[in-house]
């Protein structure tokens, strides 16, 4: 049992802010911003390619839920829709679940993220090279 296992079955508490059959969200305990919320499946699986059809539709419709939700209590003016989808993406939690993060205006949170450059003509080959297209 996970940590996000416990919040559903209430073993641990949380300041939930939306329930159904296919997820719970609740508050980050450490919010980039605060009102970051996360949108948690209620299947135990570590990576979204683990979910069905059915199970993702009803996670993202969740996230639109709360993502209105936020939008309209927090007056916010973006926010960050984002799965760190394995441990090499950053995921902490093996435990599907969508990072909702409030953005205002200048507020900075992700600048210094760091881009890479396709180099004249590389994109088409890379697409080629891995069957993308
Ligand atoms: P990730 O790095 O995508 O796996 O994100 C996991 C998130 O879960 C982090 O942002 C943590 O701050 C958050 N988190 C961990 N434990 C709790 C908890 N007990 N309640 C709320 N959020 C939590």
């Amino acid at each position: 049992m996970d940590v996000f296992d416990k919040i559903i079955s209430g073993e641990i508490p949380s300041y939930r802010i939306y329930e159904d059959e296919y997820c719970v969200s609740f508050l980050d305990i450490a919010p980039i911003r605060k009102g970051h919320a996360l949108v948690v499946s209620k299947k135990c699986v570590p990576t979204i390619d683990r979910l069905d059809e059915k199970e993702i539709a009803g996670l993202f419709a969740a996230v639109r839920k709360v993502d209105a939700k936020m939008r309209d209590a927090l007056k916010c003016d973006a926010i960050n829709i984002m799965v760190n989808d394995g441990p090499a993406a950053g995921q902490e939690v093996g435990h599907v679940h969508v990072h909702l993060i409030p953005r205002f205006k200048g507020d900075g949170a992700f600048d210094i993220a760091v881009k890479e450059k396709y180099a004249e003509g590389e994109a088409v080959r890379f697409c080629e090279t891995l069957n993308l297209l």
